[in-house]
């Protein structure tokens, strides 16, 4: 009998033992992560370098087609979307449409068969080729205000000279076209490189959520463009528009680019996808869902300190793994990281700076500090920096931010309002005015 009861309260002891870090676990938050990754097979993929936004000379690039193809296969690029402003790329080995004036009435050829080849097979780089991703173009072609939307895929856009401060006519046409669109370099148009506080302003954030709303197919915006000069304040306005975007049911993917002329601009901003294996219907899926990185030699900011610029060997992620209220992010050991941050609802709320390359964040140590999302940032100083995708936080009590009304108002005097404002005389006045603004040293400091 003292044998059976021992056995039984060294049976409760142990049951009481196991179940104290289960009850504990209960007792916080419980989370549904909604990983944009979920798909990938990360023991089988590689990772596949892109760029979805360049220009030739069919538009204001200073290269051919062939040359500027050669540049970004010779410098690794696995993926290349051409986007000429107003003219359409229906693939590499086909004949396009120019625009007279928009670039000097210069003529321009598709590749040859044999340049074509080389390419799409990678016949001199192992079997690895560029993959062309057909129905690019940037679209607006003729705004002074730089409301400029890429599409892909699509066959809206040729010789479409664009109204000003318009962000929107693009999407709205684009989807109608079946394809999808990306909105540029937003940061140019809010003029938020000079005026950060514009990133957190209603005005900006009611307009760009609206359009995101609206168009399921414009997949997200550009957090960087180029050099991240004018898009500096742009990862805040991306953070602003998550937290109101995402309780609407969809969300925002994160866009890094060259937005290249020029051959010095070549390798400067891009994006990486894990894959199984490189075609235009794999990156078209992955674009879609939101299962690719956002990645930048720069990394600039509107206080101008402590800014990131690397060679371009950024941060590789090798596994995201997703367990319960954990996620664990892995990164190549070779390439280095120097620091993860984790974001949510604009704000840095944990940050890792071992340069481990392995990393977790338990949501639970952060509850009641959580919006409707997470991502992460990987840094390596010398090397560049890589952005992730927002995750979604699903959980009992998440306090959903609305989209904030605009002060422009939707009656009459508002439609009036655009009219105005999307008029050239006064986008010129308006940037006129700012330029000289700018010369006066109006840039505001802002508090770090
Ligand atoms: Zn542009």
């Amino acid at each position: 009998m003292k044998k059976i009861i021992s056995a039984f309260l060294a049976v409760l002891i142990l049951a009481s033992a196991l179940c104290l870090p289960v009850s504990a676990e209960r007792s916080g938050v419980q989370y549904t992560i909604i990983n944009p990754y979920k798909d990938v097979d990360w023991a089988n993929s590689e990772t596949y370098k892109a760029c979805f936004h360049c220009h030739t000379n069919a538009s204001d690039g200073e290269c051919d087609l062939n040359e500027w193809i050669g540049l970004y296969y010779d410098a690794g690029y696995d993926i290349l979307a051409i986007t000429d402003h107003g003219v359409i790329n229906n693939g590499w080995n086909k004949e396009k449409r120019t625009n007279g004036i928009f670039n000097g009435f210069k003529s321009v050829s598709p590749l040859t068969d044999e340049q074509y080849s080389r390419y799409i097979n990678g016949t001199d780089r192992n079997g690895r080729g560029i993959v062309d991703i057909t129905g690019g173009i940037e679209c607006n072609m003729a705004v002074v205000s730089k409301t400029h939307v890429n599409g892909y895929w699509t066959t809206y856009g040729q010789g479409v000279w664009g109204k000003e401060n318009d962000y929107e006519t693009a999407p709205k046409e684009i989807e109608k076209s079946g394809g999808y669109s990306v909105l540029n370099h937003v940061g140019d148009w809010v003029n938020s490189n000079n005026y950060p506080a514009r990133s957190h302003n209603p005005f900006y954030i009611n307009y760009f959520a609206n359009i995101f709303t609206k168009y399921k197919t414009c997949l997200g915006m550009e957090i960087i463009n180029n050099t991240d000069n004018c898009t500096r304040a742009d990862r805040e306005l991306w953070d602003e528009l998550l937290s109101v975007v995402i309780p609407t049911g969809r969300n925002i993917w994160a866009f890094a680019d060259d937005d290249s002329e020029y051959r010095d601009e070549v390798g400067r901003s891009f994006e990486l996808f894990p894959m199984t294996s490189n075609s235009e219907e794999n990156v078209k899926n992955a674009m879609i869902n939101g299962a690719f990185f956002a990645a930048s030699k720069y990394q600039k900011n509107p206080a101008r300190k402590n800014e990131i610029e690397g060679d371009g060997l950024v941060p590789l992620v090798t596994d995201i793994k997703i367990n319960g209220n954990v996620i664990t992010v892995e990164c190549d050991k070779e390439r280095g990281c120097d620091t993860i941050e984790w974001v949510s609802d604009g704000k840095v709320i944990a940050a890792d700076n071992s340069g481990s390359c392995s990393y977790t964040l338990n949501l639970n140590d952060y509850d009641g500090n959580l919006g409707c999302y997470v991502r992460f940032v990987l840094k390596s100083v010398s090397h560049g920096v890589t952005y992730s995708q927002a995750f979604e936080l699903r959980y009992d009590g998440r306090v959903n931010k609305e989209i904030p009304a605009s002060p422009i108002p939707e009656n009459f005097l508002g439609r009036i309002f655009w009219l105005w404002y999307q008029r050239l005389s006064v986008t010129l006045a308006d940037l006129i005015g700012e330029k000289i603004a700018d010369k006066l040293g109006k840039i505001p400091v802002v508090a770090e």
